[in-house]
């Protein structure tokens, strides 16, 4: 019987009964050295470990927790297997590294979470691996696939602004030319889209965002169907021993079991404040995919399930000091990096990053939130206190 996801989320990676009874949450198994009971069953591990099975020879593959928790993603996301990893950079690292050798060239869409573009500079072009970026609304993909293309790295919807890719159809470009499809999810979370139903090869999450949940683990992991795949990303992942804490992945499989009832409670409240901020006479463009106005909406409305608690908006009217203004004087709203907590945060989208993107061309400032758990009334009458208080700039006579 094929089962709800939110079904699944719940029910993926319980652990068996021993004895008639058991825990309903799978212990904390912590290891380095792994004990056998005879020479023979040690080498049958190690040949099952060599022919890429999820066994355990060695801590550093990870004991039952690890195994629960790869389980429980592949749930969300169905996939066949899943590589955690000790954050969502580095799932996004170790899949340009594993895919990708001297000569080859990626792909990548412009909107892409920042620090990639530091990997490209850094690390690969090091490597000799080269990487050019497209604009899904401008460019034609096709025409820029190369002999020596061999990823094409999604991100959907991207970072800051959240531009809503057309993944069935990038994905089909390229697999028509042999090129492999990366997508980073975390903006799902695995919950709210399916990126390998939709053609894409690997799928990537930052665990560190939604599916902890709590603001207190860095955590990623990678979801992949393809045999063939699975090999060569677990020849890198081996070679490079990316190996997790068992705390770490019980702390991550604790926050799946609730990713679904936070990520609908996240979408309420944003989509509650978006509404309020479209109507907000100092505020500009909203950018948030399941608001009808938005341009990703239509995409959103076909391939998604569901929204998460980030919206940014622009403030015409402001320059950069007021946009700063603005977010020191919110109360509710925490200043500061990352997302996917139960809690607000806010903060000023640099501008330098915006301007990486073609997606959107506004010069004025853009404020980022996350949207958390508070009650929405809350987070509008802050917001209105904190808007209220903008310096206008006064349009010239
Ligand atoms: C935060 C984030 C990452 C990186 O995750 P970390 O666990 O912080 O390394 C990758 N992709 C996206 C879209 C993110 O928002």
């Amino acid at each position: 019987m094929s089962h709800h996801r939110d079904t699944r989320l719940i029910h993926a990676g319980t652990p068996p009964f021993s004895q008639g009874h058991g825990p309903v949450n799978v212990p904390v198994v912590r290891a380095s050295t792994v004990r056998f009971e005879s020479a023979a069953a040690y080498d049958d591990i190690r040949e099952r470990h060599a022919r890429g099975e999820r066994v355990s020879a060695y801590g550093r593959q990870g004991m039952e927790t690890h195994r629960a928790l790869e389980d429980a993603i592949a749930a969300l996301e169905g996939g066949d297997r899943t590589f955690l990893v000790p954050s969502g950079l580095a799932a996004i690292s170790l899949t340009f590294v594993a895919l990708l050798s001297p000569g080859d060239h990626a792909l990548v869409v412009d909107s892409v979470y920042a620090p990639v573009r530091r990997l490209e500079q850094t690390l690969l072009r090091r490597l000799g691996i080269e990487v050019s970026y497209f604009s899904p609304g401008r460019d034609d993909v096709a025409a820029l696939i190369r002999p020596n293309t061999k990823l094409l790295y999604l991100e959907s919807p991207s970072s800051l602004l959240y531009e809503v890719l057309d993944l069935p159809r990038l994905a089909q470009i390229a697999h028509r030319h042999g090129v492999v499809v990366a997508a980073d999810n975390t903006w799902a979370s695995g919950h709210v889209l399916q990126p390998l139903a939709l053609g894409v090869d690997v799928s990537i999450l930052a665990a560190t965002k939604y599916i902890s949940g709590h603001s207190d683990l860095m955590q990623g992991a990678l979801v992949v169907r393809d045999a063939a795949l699975v090999r060569r990303l677990a020849d890198a992942y081996d070679g490079f021993g990316l190996a997790i804490g068992a705390d770490d992945a019980y702390l991550a499989l604790r926050g799946i079991r609730t990713l679904a009832v936070r990520l609908a409670q996240h979408q309420r409240n944003a989509l509650a404040v978006a509404h309020y901020l479209e109507a907000h006479a100092a505020v500009g463009r909203v950018f948030y995919p399941a608001l009808p106005s938005d341009p990703g909406h239509a995409l959103w409305l076909r391939d998604f399930s569901g929204a998460n608690g980030l919206v940014s908006f622009s403030l015409p009217g402001a320059d950069a000091a007021g946009a700063r203004k603005l977010v020191d004087s919110l109360r509710l709203f925490g200043l500061g990096a990352s997302w996917g907590g139960y809690e607000s945060l806010v903060q000023v989208a640099a501008p330098e990053r915006l301007a990486e993107h073609s997606y959107w061309r506004g010069t004025e400032p853009v404020i980022r939130l996350h949207i958390g758990l508070e009650a929405a009334d809350d987070l509008i009458a802050d917001l209105e206190q904190g808007l209220a208080a903008l310096p206008q700039r006064r349009a010239a006579a």
